[in-house]
């Protein structure tokens, strides 16, 4: 139910700004001759009248996502409704500043949408308003964590993340031997932890030792390319010993931490940053949830210290790094924090638990390696190197067949563009509602193009040959289109969330 000054609105207003000639001919003689005369740019031509390449172009991809099937482990497809608000006239409002402190007029309206989104954030992940309060401004899940290290570290103080090779995000602090890659390092300065090589899971142990060296402000937990469960447990006591904040970056798992099918980081971080369109399944935007009330209490004196949080974030989010907020994502992510509080949404979150077993089962039968050995989660590490075949020649062979995923490092790898890895995740499969049985038939078909790349791959040398002998050998492009239109009949019968034509 919309609320008493809103109630009339429950139906799509037709007559809100009718410029017929009659009606403007009151105001202006001159704006109801050209109103007749000339139809004008009304600006409410469709896509398809306005820009008929773009709209193609918008068909196309459109036709893409149906057709083949998503792998991509961070990526997942937007419900129609969450669509609905973020392809609206909230794109239009300009709101500087937060509800009831704006720099412009005319914000009554996205104040109580921001209110509205903070409160189904806060809802979503069961927190209690006096411990915990957001941010849904961040543009996305890159910017929300430049945010909270503004907000918390001066320049070049000390922070430490999972490598990205190692699972971990750009955004971590990620930099080379020879340079520094993410601004995360440029400003600030990083250290690594790592994977254990031969288990492939988190070195607790050596990011111990290496933060009592280190002294970071921060520690990071969190991960884009990892199968198992983080110990938020070790990394807080760990945090603790060296008087850091804990960041929990659940970009890639916070519609399975809402669902509750997975562990909450919330139990121990002081923050916590997140994307709104992987596993959460909404917009793309970012959050960032920060503690409330009293960060410790000094055991001899028993004076309490405060987090001083709340403000420190909304200041290093706007004014320092960001200008407007973007009102129709804060409305979007909106829907779909309603929506990840239903039964249905938990529904899903289980089925992605499963599916990615499925995923796994399938892929261990048929003779892969997976890092870590398996996964707790909504994605699968494939260590190919064992096959004989490297993420960049599985990628691209499994693109030519419709099937979407991305190469990634394994513990050990040398090249970062041709690396061991293949990461597979089931969240936007599971959108359309695919089954365990699916994901078998899924593997099946990845195995199938993963056979084509090994003959074409004792045919080859290098990568680009290797790329341009799948596009010019007569049997290979023969094989690659037989199984491509397997794949597509095969994904096109699913339901796909979102508008049937965009
Ligand atoms: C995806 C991701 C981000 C960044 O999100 P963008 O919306 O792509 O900027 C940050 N942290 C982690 C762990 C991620 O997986």
């Amino acid at each position: 139910m919309l609320p008493f000054p809103f109630k009339h609105l429950a139906k799509p207003l037709r007559i809100c700004c009718q410029a017929t000639g009659s009606l403007r001919a009151q105001h202006s003689k001159a704006a109801a001759v050209s109103a007749k005369e000339t139809p004008g740019w009304t600006g409410q031509e469709s896509l398809s009248e306005s820009d008929p390449e773009m709209w193609e172009l918008v068909q196309q991809e459109k036709d893409r996502q149906c057709r083949g099937l998503e792998l991509i482990a961070s990526e997942n497809f937007c419900s129609r409704a969450a669509l609905e608000a973020l392809g609206s006239c909230l794109n239009n409002k300009y709101s500087e500043g937060y509800p009831g402190k704006r720099y412009y007029g005319g914000a009554e309206v996205v104040d109580r949408i921001e209110l509205l989104c903070e409160r189904r954030a806060l809802e979503a992940f069961d927190l209690d308003p006096e411990r915990w309060g957001v941010n849904v401004q961040p543009y996305s899940g890159s910017p929300a964590n430049f945010a909270a290290y503004t907000a918390l570290l001066q320049p070049h103080e000390r922070l430490m993340g999972l490598d990205l090779p190692d699972g971990g995000h750009l955004t971590h602090g990620y930099m080379s031997d020879v340079k520094r890659i993410s601004a995360t390092s440029i400003f600030f300065e990083s250290m690594p932890y790592k994977l254990n090589p031969k288990t492939g899971l988190i070195d607790y142990d050596q990011l111990e030792i290496t933060a009592r060296l280190f002294r970071p402000r921060i520690i990071i937990a969190g991960t884009s390319a990892y199968a198992r469960l983080i110990d938020y447990a070790r990394i807080k006591k760990v945090c603790e010993e060296v008087k850091a904040y804990m960041l929990a970056d659940m970009a890639h798992i916070s519609g399975l931490v809402a669902a509750k099918v997975i562990p909450s980081p919330f139990d121990y971080a002081d923050l916590v940053t997140s994307t709104t369109h992987k596993t959460l399944r909404g917009a793309r935007s970012g959050l960032i949830f920060y503690r409330k009330g009293t960060r410790s209490v000094d055991k001899k004196t028993n004076k309490e210290t405060p987090y001083n949080l709340e403000e420190k974030i909304n200041f290093a989010v706007f004014p320092s790094l960001q200008g407007g907020p973007h009102n129709h994502a804060i409305a979007a992510v909106a829907v779909a924090l309603k929506q990840a509080s239903s039964p249905m949404f938990r529904e899903y979150c289980q089925q992605v638990l499963k599916n990615a077993k499925a995923m796994a089962e399938a892929l261990l039968q048929r003779g892969y390696t997976l890092v870590s050995g398996g996964t707790d989660n909504h994605l699968v590490l494939v260590d190919l190197r064992p096959k004989g075949i490297d993420g960049a020649r599985a990628e691209r062979v499994l693109e030519l067949v419709s099937i979407t995923a991305n190469k990634n490092t394994c513990p050990g790898d040398k090249s970062a563009l041709t690396p061991g890895g293949l990461r597979l995740g089931a969240p936007a499969l599971t959108s359309r509602q695919f089954r365990e049985a699916d994901f078998q038939k899924v593997v099946e078909f990845m195995d199938e193009g993963i056979q084509i790349g090994l003959d074409v791959k004792k045919k080859t040398s290098k990568l680009q040959d290797f790329k341009s002998f799948l596009l010019s050998d007569p049997e290979t492009k023969q094989k690659l289109s037989d199984l491509r239109q397997r794949v597509e009949t095969f994904a096109r019968a699913f339901p796909m969330p979102g508008f049937d034509e965009r």
